[in-house]
């Protein structure tokens, strides 16, 4: 398997050659700043268990750049979650919210634990164990965590509950709160949203009429991404995620399929499509959302690939062989740091309402989300076909250019 973080820095060192940084900024270790991260932060946590006992979990927060503004950035709960990973994540967090224009840096947290191996009182204890060891690392000025894969708006209330205990009440500590507590409308649909707007921008590009969804994962992501096609009128005929997957050539019906996974955990044997047996990388529809995790498009399935436009809602789910075939073969990949960067916009958005006290009507909320992702696709759009290049190198020469900007102007001493 692909190792994730190094092939981030190689992406990150090849923007660096693009853009002559050695020379332009000569003595001034550009990339050593960009490849080591600011601060990591690594602990054990050790979580009494209901039935008695100790379970112990490994956990990390990386702050990879504060140069644009405080750290910001998710959580991930789940088995595979190693230090490389966060690491890689949270150079990719600041790198999407330099290229989306939000003044923030860049940074992830992890802990190695199948969420689903828990009860609700032992994750509250984990959940409030790890922020107790962070409080003099997080804050509405520091750095600010966010649900990623794994967590959600119950995790973000007892971080939010945990952070009070030793510090003056901050709703902005936290975005992706639940609304009681001063999250934002359009929060939890948000990246999914971002996904479809980037989307339709490609698609127009294109020229695609008629044209057929593919979705992979069926978590926050993905099923809102989903939702949100169904909703448009467009044909979601392939969804997959962990349990299994289902097809339908004449389109899924989405609000049904969210309904049957929150029954029974997952999308097999859902009854309105037939069964999907094969990887749902190759399954023929036109455009195709990986929402679900890294690697998941590789060398191995990329030439299987039948759609035309790949959006991706996931972090990293196109390693950079498969993005090589799949440039030759030219499908078109609108890169993770644009197309899944709604969910950063709207915590974004969440942070000024906690700050201002002011709460905006949903409308607010996802018509500035819009327009912030289509001058984002449009300056990515213009910067691939200025230098003849992918727009996921656009992407990364953007985000870059900005970041260093940012470092040199701020000098070193
Ligand atoms: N975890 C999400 C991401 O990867 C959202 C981060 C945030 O809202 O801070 O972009």
């Amino acid at each position: 398997m692909a190792n994730v973080l190094e092939n981030a820095i190689s992406l990150v060192q090849k923007t660096a050659d693009i853009l002559n940084f050695n020379k332009r900024f000569q003595g001034q270790e550009i990339m050593e700043r960009l490849r080591i991260p600011d601060k990591v932060i690594m602990f054990r946590a050790s979580v009494q268990l209901d039935r008695g006992g100790l379970k112990v979990f490994n956990c990390y927060r990386i702050q990879h750049s504060d140069v644009l503004g405080c750290y910001k950035g998710g959580i991930r709960f789940h088995p595979d979650v190693d230090l490389d990973e966060v690491k890689a994540l949270a150079l990719w967090m600041t790198l999407k919210t330099a290229l989306v224009g939000i003044p923030y840096g860049g940074a992830k947290g992890g802990i190695t634990v199948d969420p689903k191996t828990l009860s609700i009182t032992e994750l509250e204890r984990l959940v409030r164990k790890y922020t107790s060891r962070l409080v003099n690392d997080i804050g509405p000025n520091i750095d600010i965590p966010a649900p990623d894969m794994g967590t959600g708006a119950r995790e973000m209330a007892w971080i939010y509950d945990e952070y009070r205990k030793y510090r003056d009440v901050a709703r902005g500590v936290v975005t992706g709160k639940p609304i009681a507590l001063g999250g934002s409308l359009g929060r939890k649909e948000a990246t999914g949203r971002g996904v479809v707007c980037t989307m339709l921008e490609a698609v127009k590009d294109l020229g695609l009429k008629n044209y057929t969804v593919g979705v992979q994962g069926f978590g926050n992501v993905g099923s809102h991404a989903a939702l949100d096609c169904f909703e448009r009128g467009l044909k979601v005929v392939a969804i997959q995620d962990i349990t299994g997957g289902a097809c339908n050539p004449e389109g899924l019906n989405v609000p049904e399929m969210v309904k049957y996974r929150d029954q029974t955990g997952g999308i097999e044997g859902f009854p309105g499509g037939k069964p999907l047996a094969d990887n749902i990388v190759s399954y023929p529809c036109d455009v195709f959302l990986p929402c679900a995790k890294e690697n998941t498009i590789t060398e191995e399935n990329a030439a299987n690939v039948k759609a035309k436009l790949i959006v991706e809602g996931a972090n990293g789910p196109t390693t950079p062989e498969a993005d090589k075939i799949l440039e030759s073969r030219k499908v078109v990949v609108v890169p993770d740091i644009l197309a899944n960067a709604g969910g950063v916009i709207v915590s974004y958005f969440e942070w000024v309402q906690n700050r201002e006290g002011f709460y905006w009507e949903e409308e607010d909320v996802n018509t500035r989300l819009f327009n912030r992702l289509r001058k984002a696709y449009a300056s990515v759009k213009e910067m691939a076909v200025a230098k003849k290049v992918s727009l996921r190198q656009a992407a990364y020469c953007i985000a870059l250019e900005k970041i260093v900007q940012a470092m040199i102007a701020r000098g070193v001493q």
